[in-house]
């Protein structure tokens, strides 16, 4: 027995039922590690001793008996004997005339027998979608749930499963025991580094025990132990690196949260100094010192909304504050979490918040929030209801106090957002993202020619140096992109380095890059409309004065200044 595994799940489970409030306990697990636990429990602990027969059902093995072996838990398919009652034709089937028994149906009735009349414990694992008129199972549940016959012989039904509503209705859901089940505790997580680093002769100090015990967090005990091995396997090590990928890899199956380490910090940000230094000082440094903060009461910031037009730098942005605070970068993936399918959508949004929690501290990045939509008053049909409950899902994550997730929202429209999203409390920080000033439009253009100290991107062979290029940016390129997003000013660099290599030169000249941001196609008026619309918005959601004036005064664009001298 792994008698280092966290038994508090089982017994929580079990005292449910010595206290006869249902028979029926469902634990929302499906970790081959916690099976294996209860498997164990069953079989061997005291407060099962009066058990006669265990038995589980799986789809694919059918019906089995659980019995103890020397290296654990066996499992001996059932094989019901035909007596003599049986039709000829059924007796004529096998040597042994007995037959196995595979349907859920045949089984369930095989089953109300056995926990009647003797003290019998029933696991059902594997069961994905149950077709009740087939099976009849949650019926069987519920009947089971209230029968004396069954609370006298202290019979039990375990049902195994990642998730109680995929395989039970809400109705059905109220006789029965449901026993939410941790991934694995830290202390669990240690345990087994330790102990796979023993077996495999991994030679581990405290520091990186503590540093695995961290990457691995949120993920299942087998999991965990993959990855251990899997990394041993290709390193011989326990490689913080090839760990981190292998979860990232898990998590994305998920389909609803990808993990990333952060790529960029602040070095690879140009311009948007003012937006800089209120992270800084309000996210960063309070993250940094969280003692601090609570000497003054100060709550640690939780939810950050970004807005502005696209192609500012908000995603960048969240990156680089994951980087800066050291914590992992998690992306809630907004576009799967709504599926077509009727009811798994609330599912999709319960277990990212959940497997996200598990995560934290990290940095739960959630981009156009607005798609959460609205509360609206009134929802008409079941697919209406099911957006209403994403949404109130999200909101009240939002709104937990205890949350150590710290959600970074962005939006393009932040008028769409509901007003919950906006009221005080929700969001610590609303921070507006404008069109960048000639002087960020210069520090971008460097950034992405490669001309940021400490920066990750590489540089662009030019024919001229820093200083030189730096000049003709200002000169020439700066006053002809007025009004170009960031993402744009990225892009002109690639058309530059597009033309230099079309023209088979070994360096970008500042040539090529006039070329590229005179070609640049822009929808001159329209975008003037969105470059006022923005400015409006940043007036009408940022609750900060200072801070709404040094940024307005950093990205003021170049039309404005004209307009505020009057030329
Ligand atoms: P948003 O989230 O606002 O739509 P992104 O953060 O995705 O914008 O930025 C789009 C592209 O522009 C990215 O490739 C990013 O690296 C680049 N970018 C945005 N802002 C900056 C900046 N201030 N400095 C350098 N590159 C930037």
């Amino acid at each position: 027995m792994e008698d280092y595994l966290d038994r508090s799940w089982l017994e929580k489970g079990m005292m449910k039922r010595k206290s006869n409030y249902s028979p029926v306990i469902c634990f929302e697990t499906v970790d081959p590690k916690r099976i294996y636990q209860l498997k164990t429990f069953i079989l061997n602990s005291p407060e099962m001793s009066h058990i006669e027969n265990v038995f589980l059902y799986d789809p694919w093995d059918g019906l089995g008996m659980l019995r103890k072996g020397s290296e654990g838990p066996v499992f001996e398919p059932y094989r019901k004997r035909i007596g003599a009652s049986t039709p000829v034709t059924s007796r004529l089937r096998g040597p042994d005339s007995s037959v196995e028994i595979q349907a859920l149906k045949a089984v369930l009735k095989e089953m109300d027998g056995y926990m009647k009349s003797s003290p019998t414990v029933f696991v059902v694992q594997n069961l994905s979608e149950v077709r009740e008129a087939d099976t009849g199972f949650q019926a069987a549940l519920r009947a089971w749930a209230i029968d004396p016959r069954i609370l006298a012989k202290g019979s039990t039904i375990v049902v195994l499963t990642s998730d109680a509503s995929k395989i039970m209705d809400e109705f059905t859901r109220e006789f029965v025991v449901i026993v939410p089940v941790d991934p694995s505790s830290q202390d669990e997580r240690r345990e087994i580094i330790k102990r796979t680093a023993g077996e495999l002769g991994v030679s581990l100090d405290s520091t990186k025990i503590e540093a695995a015990r961290v990457t691995l967090s949120g993920l299942n005990l087998h999991q965990v132990e993959s990855i251990l091995l899997e990394s041993y396997h290709r390193a011989k090590d326990f490689d913080p690196d090839i760990m981190k990928e292998l979860k990232s890899e898990m998590v994305k199956r998920s389909k609803v949260l990808e993990v990333r380490d952060p790529q960029f910090s602040f070095k690879d940000i140009g311009g948007y100094h003012a937006i800089k230094e209120f992270v800084q000082k309000y996210i960063i440094n309070v993250l940094k010192r969280p003692e601090k903060a609570r000497h003054f009461g100060l709550g640690l910031p939780k939810g950050l909304l970004f807005f502005g037009p696209p192609g500012t730098g908000k995603s960048l942005f969240a990156n680089a504050l994951a980087s800066e605070v050291q914590l992992p970068f998690i992306n809630l993936l907004t576009e799967n979490i709504y599926s077509k399918w009727l009811g798994e959508s609330g599912q999709n949004m319960k277990n990212a918040i959940s497997m996200a929690d598990k995560m934290s501290p990290a940095i739960v990045f959630v981009d156009e929030i607005d798609r959460f939509g609205k509360r609206s008053g009134a929802a008409t049909g079941s697919a209406e209801e099911e957006t209403q409950r994403v949404f109130s899902q999200f909101l009240e994550w939002l709104g937990r106090p205890d949350r150590e997730a710290i959600i970074v929202g962005t939006t393009n429209v932040p008028e769409h957002l509901d007003d919950a999203f906006l009221r005080a409390g929700r969001f610590d920080y609303k921070i507006p993202f404008l069109y960048p000033g000639p002087q960020a439009r210069l520090e971008i253009l460097m950034v992405h020619l490669g001309f940021q100290a400490g920066g990750r991107r590489s540089r662009v062979p030019l024919d001229q140096g820093e200083e030189e290029i730096r000049r003709y940016l200002e000169e020439a390129i700066v006053p002809c992109t007025t009004n170009f997003s960031c993402a744009e000013l990225e892009e002109l660099v690639t058309r530059a380095k597009r033309i230099a290599f079309d023209k088979d030169r070994e360096f970008v000249t500042g040539e090529d890059l006039l070329t590229a941001a005179k070609t640049f196609r822009i929808d001159g008026a329209h975008r003037k409309r969105v470059v006022e619309a923005c400015m409006a918005q940043a007036r009408r959601f940022t609750d900060d004065q200072v801070f709404l004036d040094s940024v307005e005064q950093e990205n003021r664009l170049e039309g404005d200044l004209e307009a505020a001298s009057g030329i």
